[in-house]
């Protein structure tokens, strides 16, 4: 899997890891050659160009960390941004399978290697997670697919639905659904009929299976062989018939991976799984993370990088101490913690990781205020002058009207601002004069 991109960009990177300094040139020219091993990886044009623009303007805004080379910093750099790339914002990747029986709906083309990843999962299922699963074919336009489920399904020792001749795809989730039921089963695999390309009648078919069985996961299946042709595959599918997942099959080839890295972009869905080959045993999660790793192949820089960064952040939290130590707590601070804050996942997220905190942040919602506010506020201190910044109480009105001004808000929202600056430089006063290893210290830890 992606082992020529792997290939081309670990040259890449040797290269630029191994100098000491770096122009913008360089990077200029490293990331050149990480936007043309993406094109020929098959990912689409403007995912790459999107991929580039993001780590180029990550590398021009990060200041340079000590102990890092800056060509270590931008592997770092790329490796987040495939991380995002791959995972977008989330999901863990597990099946929801409670609510016993658990409909799972199958869809894609022909050839994909869909009734195959049927078998698979079930047998996963069974083996990893002690779930009893049924699977059914809705292939009626070919027979030999509903018996080819039924061979696996005895392979793997997984139960299949006894096949009835004469009834159509909705009747045969129907009957799925009942025997799940009695049956006792956690969950029940409906494998529908696949076409070469995708039709109307497939459509519709798939859409009437999908509405009796009101499937709690609907995977696509797509070969990742095909490249961009899966991400439309996936796109079509999703607009029709809505897809929780995508398994992406045929990843063990040499094949140029880009399907994996265009399919969260341009369709918003994730990649859960990922075929490895025809064996029963032969699929895997898909963990972004790990994956990002396995293309670039650089994990020691990265945890070096990260390592660094902690680092730093330590050495940020207590020069920030010192200063409040001495009574010291301006716009920079100011502007330092509401960063912090935004970084620590925001409003909800702050709050959510104190206890007794729930209440409040309802009350802090209601309020209006949210990150979004946290955003502007940057704003107001962003549009302050160094002189501004240092010495808040200089803010009078001609000046206020600036700064609002140059943020596009309000005086009133600065005002905000200026008074919410105010309490907390009395509060970080007050945890000032509780002196070195005082309360301050302990709320930093
Ligand atoms: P369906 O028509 O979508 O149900 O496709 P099948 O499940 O019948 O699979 C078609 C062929 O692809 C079979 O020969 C499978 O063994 C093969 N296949 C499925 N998944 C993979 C995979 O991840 N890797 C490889 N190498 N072959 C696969």
């Amino acid at each position: 899997m992606f082992e020529s991109l792997s290939d081309r960009l670990g040259g890449v990177f040797d290269r630029l890891t191994k100098q000491g300094a770096l122009s913008e040139d360089d990077v200029k020219t490293a990331l050149r050659e990480v936007r043309v091993a993406l094109l020929e990886a098959d990912v689409s044009l403007p995912v790459a160009r999107d991929f580039i623009k993001a780590v180029q303007d990550k590398a021009s805004g990060q200041s340079v960390t000590k102990s890092v080379t800056p060509g270590q910093q931008v592997v770092k750099i790329v490796h987040d941004e495939l991380v995002h790339v791959l995972a977008g914002d989330g999901g863990d990747g597990k099946l929801k399978i409670d609510n016993p029986p658990a409909p799972i709906l199958m869809v894609g083309l022909q050839g994909s290697g869909k009734t195959t990843t049927t078998a698979k999962l079930a047998k996963r299922m069974k083996e990893r997670e002690g779930k009893k699963v049924l699977m059914a074919s809705l292939d009626v336009n070919r027979p030999a697919a509903m018996e080819q489920l039924q061979i696996l399904g005895v392979q793997i020792g997984v139960d299949t639905l006894p096949i009835v001749k004469g009834e159509d795809p909705v009747q045969i989730a129907k009957r799925a659904k009942t025997q799940a039921s009695m049956g006792g089963y956690d969950v029940y695999m409906l494998d529908t009929a696949g076409r070469l390309s995708i039709d109307e009648e497939l459509m519709q078919q798939v859409e009437a299976v999908r509405d009796v069985a009101n499937p709690r996961e609907t995977l696509l299946v797509v070969d990742g062989l095909t490249g961009q042709d899966a991400v439309h595959t996936a796109e079509n599918f999703d607009e029709r018939i809505g897809i929780s997942g995508v398994v992406l099959t045929r990843m063990d080839g040499d094949g140029r991976g880009g399907a994996a890295l265009s399919m969260r972009a341009v369709t918003g869905k994730p990649i859960r799984f990922v075929g490895l080959g025809e064996k029963m045993d032969a699929i895997e999660e898909f963990h972004a993370e790990r994956v990002a790793g396995r293309i670039l192949g650089m994990g020691d820089i990265v945890s070096l990088v990260e390592k660094a960064q902690e680092t730093i952040e330590a050495e940020q939290a207590e020069r920030m101490m010192k200063r409040f130590q001495k009574g010291r707590f301006n716009m920079n601070d100011m502007k330092m913690q509401l960063e912090q804050m935004l970084k620590m996942g925001g409003m909800e997220g702050m709050m959510g990781m104190m206890p007794g905190m729930k209440k409040m942040s309802k009350q802090v919602e209601e309020a209006g205020f949210d990150d979004s506010v946290l955003k502007r506020q940057i704003a107001l201190i962003q549009s302050m002058t160094k002189k501004e910044r240092a010495n808040p109480q200089i803010l009078q009105a001609s000046r206020k009207k600036r700064i609002a001004a140059g943020a596009g808000l309000e005086v009133r929202e600065l005002n905000q601002l200026i008074k919410m600056h105010r309490q907390m430089a009395d509060m970080m006063k007050k945890m000032g004069k509780m002196g070195k290893g005082g309360a301050l210290k302990q709320a930093m830890k």
